[in-house]
């Protein structure tokens, strides 16, 4: 008996490396991920709810008080009318990916926080700020592609006034247990013009203009737009649930 366990040990190891030396053994098939047309720079994938494409405003409406978006509507953009308000989608959302081009006007007016102001809020609550942030300082956790007040762009990557820019974020909402206490925060990862401006960055709770963070528990929620009285445009903007 003493004799015959180094022989299993011996057999064992062999065993071992074998079924290490086969490659299929470490391949997986299912699920396999289903197609997806990726389209091209003007035209969303195959899987995406469009919510802009330049046709009318359907998939919106004005967050204060009942009725319909009025941003104005030309070719394929629209703009913000300052004094229309913010607008949301009608849809709620949770974890998606979200494709957005915006453009700050040619002319500038204002400086600092006051120069081509808006911003994209996730479920209502979590802003990736838009901001003429081109040769145009303001505090660094309030320029463009900023979580405002929470998180600065690891770069500025910004383009002149009046030129188009993209945004591609993806957003996972934070969980909140059945008695209204946060388990696990959000988190943003943006792409300004295919540049990482945030890296699965931790959202803190709300986003405030003064105080702190607040992390009350919620659901879904709407994509909003801000009216912050500046006319910023926007155009094919598109959603992909996750
Ligand atoms: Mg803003």
């Amino acid at each position: 008996m003493k004799k015959a366990l180094p022989i299993i040990i011996l057999l064992a190891i062999a065993n071992f490396l074998n079924a290490q030396t086969n490659p299929k053994d470490t391949e997986v098939w299912e699920p396999e991920p289903r197609v997806v047309d990726p389209g091209t720079s003007a035209n969303p994938p195959s899987d995406a709810i469009v919510l802009f494409n330049g046709n009318d405003l359907e998939e919106w409406e004005l967050v204060y008080g009942k009725g319909e978006a009025k941003w104005e509507i030309e070719g394929n953009i629209m703009t913000v009318v300052p004094g229309n308000g913010d607008i949301k989608t009608k849809r709620k959302f949770g974890d998606i990916q979200l494709h957005l081009e915006w453009r700050t006007p040619v002319e500038i007016e204002g400086e600092g926080q006051g120069r081509g102001n808006s911003g994209v809020f996730l479920q209502m609550r979590y802003e990736v700020q838009i901001l003429d942030s081109y040769q145009n300082r303001t505090y660094s956790n309030g320029q463009a592609g900023a979580i405002y007040k929470q998180h600065i762009p690891l770069v500025n990557a910004c383009k002149a006034p009046g030129e188009w820019q993209t945004y591609d974020i993806i957003f996972i909402s934070p969980r909140f247990n059945k008695d209204g206490i946060r388990v696990s925060p959000g988190r943003l990862t943006v792409l300004q013009n295919g540049i990482l401006i945030q890296n699965y960055s931790e959202i803190k709770g709300t986003v405030e203009f003064i105080g702190q963070p607040k992390n009350i528990a919620h659901g879904n929620d709407s994509i909003k737009l801000q009216d912050h009285g500046n006319p910023v445009s926007f155009r094919n903007i598109w959603v992909r649930e996750l």
